[in-house]
């Protein structure tokens, strides 16, 4: 791996730092009310037409389809851009995290003329429908059904733990298209459109007070044959690739929020006061911070790590769930190194007069707890480096 840049890496980067610093927006944290969750993803979804418009987003995408047809480490300087310049995130996470390059791999031309720039520009939010109530670490359990009907699938049944499913336009669905099909045969990756007759969204509350993720329920749901992503029959091939995409590259967007958040605490442990002086200046806490700012450099070192793999072979790996373990990790131990620092006000919500930053660190260390269950628990992910990295045999 070779960190130095290339003289047109150098000059990507330049170009980037000079638009971000024209542009992003400042003070546009807000805070984490329930009200505020739509204001605040159309305020991100705003922000991510503008970095599309500019000619940012989907950096490795390719051209024709609206991104920058860069290279992966060209995204990779996006991304610590991104971070550097405190910018906001994309709204469409999904989409262009995962569906996108799902689609880029297996989809036919119509398919990435029809999807890809408009999850790039923001037009389309995009939602995952893997999980369901008796399916979720192991998703050769899915029984939502896909029953072939002239040149429709008709969709019935439910999914659960669906992020983004209250804003989405499009989901990508996880089915079970041969009923008589067992485990992980028989099951079909289709696009749905969110706004067909027969799909029920319902939010649900979580402890942050967010109702960020949601149960869909299908209904009938009629979905032409053309919606189909990769081969009838083949979608659990085409899930493990997006969750590939998913354990490998989401990390990437975290990145920009803890390395955001990191700074923010370093300058708030200068002015919050422990046992009389600054926390700066308490000696367990300067241990706490020097060893987060140590390992989310580990996690930049390792994301480099495995973008210059996949820029080598292409497909994420099953390495991809070490960085996830790392990150979802990481960010608990941080979250809870931030409630340390900042003591009595780390448990004030937004609303609160005197909550520093408007609750954002209470609603950080709640959320953190998903990290290790979203994208693949901390067990399924060591199950899967203790078989396919390290050769060990199956545990279940
Ligand atoms: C914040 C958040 C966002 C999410 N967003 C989405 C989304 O957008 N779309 C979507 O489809 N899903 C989403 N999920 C669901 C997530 O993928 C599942 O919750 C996860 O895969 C675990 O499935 P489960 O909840 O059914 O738990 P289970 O699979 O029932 O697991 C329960 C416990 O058993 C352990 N376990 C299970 N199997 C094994 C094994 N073989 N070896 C060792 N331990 C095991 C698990 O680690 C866990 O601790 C989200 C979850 C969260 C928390």
């Amino acid at each position: 791996m070779d960190l130095s840049l290339t003289p047109q890496e150098t000059k990507f980067r330049d170009g980037l730092r000079a638009w971000l610093q024209a542009n992003v927006p400042s003070d546009w944290e807000s805070g984490r009310n329930e009200d505020e969750m739509l204001e605040r993803f159309n305020f991100l979804r705003v922000w991510q037409k503008k970095v599309y418009e500019a000619g940012w987003a989907g950096i490795s995408w390719p051209k024709e389809y609206g991104g920058r047809g860069a290279t992966l480490m060209e995204q990779v300087i996006f991304v610590e851009e991104m971070a550097r310049a405190g910018a906001p995130p994309l709204a469409n996470t999904l989409g262009l995290s995962l569906v996108g390059p799902t689609i880029i791999n297996v989809g036919t031309d119509a398919q990435k003329k029809r999807y890809l720039q408009k999850i790039l520009n923001a037009d389309e939010i995009w939602c995952q429908g893997f999980s369901e109530p008796n399916a979720g670490s192991d998703l050769a359990g899915v029984r939502t059904e896909a029953r072939l009907d002239g040149d429709h699938y008709i969709i019935n049944g439910q999914k659960v733990w669906n992020s983004y499913g209250w804003v989405a336009d499009w989901c990508a669905l996880v089915t079970r298209s041969d009923p008589q099909s067992q485990k992980h045969d028989g099951l079909t990756y289709i696009l749905v459109d969110m706004k067909s007759p027969g799909v029920d969204v319902r939010p649900l509350r979580q402890m942050t007070g967010e109702s960020e993720f949601c149960e869909l329920f299908f209904h009938n749901v009629r979905v032409p044959v053309e919606n189909v992503l990769g081969k009838v029959g083949q979608g659990w091939k085409v899930a493990l690739g997006t969750l590939a995409h998913e354990r490998a590259t989401l990390g990437s967007g975290m990145q920009i929020v803890f390395k955001r958040q990191f700074d923010r605490l370093v300058e708030l442990s200068r002015s919050v006061t422990r046992n009389g002086r600054p926390a700066s200046e308490d000696p367990v806490i300067r241990q706490k911070l020097a060893q987060s700012y140590a390992e989310i450099e580990i996690m930049r070192l390792n994301q480099m790590r495995a973008i210059t793999r996949l820029s080598q072979s292409g497909l994420p790996g099953p390495e991809g769930s070490i960085q996830k373990i790392f990150w979802s990790e990481l960010n608990q131990r941080f979250q809870q190194i931030a409630t340390e620092v900042l003591g009595p006000y780390a448990q004030l919500t937004a609303g609160n007069g005197h909550a520093i930053d408007d609750g954002q660190w209470a609603y950080s260390y709640l959320r953190t707890r998903g990290n290790t269950i979203e994208a693949g628990t901390s067990e399924i992910q060591r199950n899967i480096v203790g078989h396919f990295v390290l050769g060990l045999p199956k545990s279940y």
